[in-house]
């Protein structure tokens, strides 16, 4: 793309940006003596700057949203009649995307029955959370009131997200939180907490410790990410699933899967825990539901969980006394309805786990060439690479030459991710995570461009 806008134009576009947009995720005064990079377009994998740069994104929208690519026209027509024939009406009622893409949604997921809409991520976890505390009130008698959630994991921005978040430097600032969250131990078979042979049981058995520590009838659910994402791209190690269902099982704790970034395709399934088999009580999911054309979250859980909530139980007030105002846009599910055809129509699933398998052997064999790569982890389209300034010790790479590896691969032209500030001592490793409509070209532009930063930063 050339020329996209005149000089002029961007030097006006890029001075309001700094002098009114409050940045996600950044301390501005790197603004100071760096322009923040505006991306104007996108099709399919690509995307171009204001300045007319072309990048390969590596990160579907910088994290993990994205999911069917760019300049989708079908998802902005479907939208677009959408938006002119009803745009809006509270989610007290209903909508015809709304019913539809429950209704799609439902049929991927064997077990779970019943889908509220909101916003983001955070939201439709916190929806979670209220439903737990709410059981607690009407149906354990104020008992079973704690959420369990852990280390490393991340599961949003609000008060009651940080509450569960497994990312210390996230949630340092923000505190007090509320009570009755409580950390388990994280999974991460590279970096080992037990020297065992069953890792994954052991991993799990650990959550059962906690529960016994705290006292069963203290504890209601526990939410886990299937495969944590900013955390490091963990994927638990064999044994581990089975198990958590096993103890969720026996001291009565529902099973809470947080699939924002693995929901819709990202593991090369529709969601993380399929590849697991396990059942969970609620699946919350967000960036990849409508690949980023929409705003949209759902919290989908059981019948067996809704049947709790219905007026007919001896409080007829006992309903889930909760709005997201936005949960009644149209937009959403009309975006996220689309966005499920195209991932059918073009079996953007199957390749997935070949890019996926791709992606992982590539980098397995960078591992040859470059010492500092310490660990390769992947499910699916959803890949890290762990840099260590030595192998045997395990000492985390410098988390500045991580950030390095990372702008010399934006320097090339490909965006790529890093585990952010969120991890003491931990930010070391790099992720990847493009859309699912990857070609073999541009896996290997992505992993070739990975070999030379990696040459460039550390030799
Ligand atoms: N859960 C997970 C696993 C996430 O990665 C994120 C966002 N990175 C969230 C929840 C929060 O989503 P949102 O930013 O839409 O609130």
């Amino acid at each position: 793309m050339e020329g996209y806008a005149s000089a002029n134009d961007i030097s006006a576009v890029v001075e309001a940006d700094k002098k009114h947009v409050w940045h996600h995720l950044i301390q501005h005064k790197m603004f100071e003596t760096v322009d923040p990079r505006v991306i104007v377009e996108g099709k399919g994998l690509r995307v171009w700057d204001a300045k007319g740069k072309e990048y390969i994104d590596a990160v579907s929208g910088a994290v993990w949203t994205v999911n069917v690519g760019y300049g989708r026209e079908s998802i902005a027509n479907v939208v677009r009649d959408q938006l002119v024939k009803m745009n809006y009406f509270a989610g007290v009622g209903g909508s015809i995307p709304g019913a539809l893409f429950a209704e799609k949604l439902i049929s991927k997921m064997p077990g779970m029955s019943r889908v509220y809409y909101s916003n983001s991520g955070s939201e439709a976890n916190e929806k979670v959370y209220k439903m737990v505390r709410q059981i607690s009130h009407n149906v354990h008698g104020g008992k079973k009131w704690k959420i369990l959630y852990r280390e490393r994991d991340y599961h949003g921005t609000t008060i009651g997200a940080l509450a569960t978040s497994g990312q210390a430097e996230r949630a340092a600032q923000y505190g007090p939180y509320p009570d009755g969250f409580v950390m388990v131990p994280h999974c991460l078979e590279y970096r080992k907490q037990w020297d065992v042979e069953n890792y994954g049981e052991r991993a799990a058995d650990a959550i059962e410790e906690v529960i016994l520590r705290e006292g069963p009838d203290t504890v209601g659910a526990i939410v886990l990410e299937p495969v944590t994402a900013g955390g490091g791209v963990i994927v638990p190690p064999k044994g581990y699933w089975e198990r958590v269902q096993e103890i969720c099982k026996k001291y009565n704790v529902l099973l809470h899967i947080d699939e924002v970034v693995c929901g819709v395709g990202r593991t090369g399934v529709w969601f993380g825990y399929q590849n697991y088999g396990i059942k969970p009580d609620f699946v919350t999911m967000a960036k990849g539901v409508a690949s980023g054309y929409a705003a949209i979250s759902c919290t989908v859980t059981t019948e067996a969980v809704f049947d709790l909530f219905k007026a007919n139980s001896a409080d007829p007030m006992s309903y889930f006394r909760d709005i997201s105002t936005f949960g009644g846009c149209t937009s959403g599910p009309a975006a996220a309805l689309e966005n499920m055809r195209i991932i059918e129509d073009e079996n953007l699933l199957d390749n997935t786990l070949r890019m996926g398998k791709r992606t992982v052997d590539n980098l397995n064999a960078l591992m040859e060439k470059h010492k500092v790569i310490g660990d390769v982890r992947g499910a699916g389209l959803f890949c890290g690479a762990e840099l260590v300034a030595d192998r045997k010790t395990k000492e985390p790479a410098d988390e500045k030459k991580v950030a390095a590896v990372v702008a010399e691969c934006n320097a090339q032209g490909v965006i790529i991710g890093m585990t952010n500030r969120s991890l003491p001592g931990l930010n070391n490793t790099l992720c990847l995570s493009p859309a699912l409509i990857a070609t073999p070209d541009d896996i290997d532009a992505i992993t070739g461009a990975i070999d030379k930063a990696l040459t460039k930063v550390f030799g």
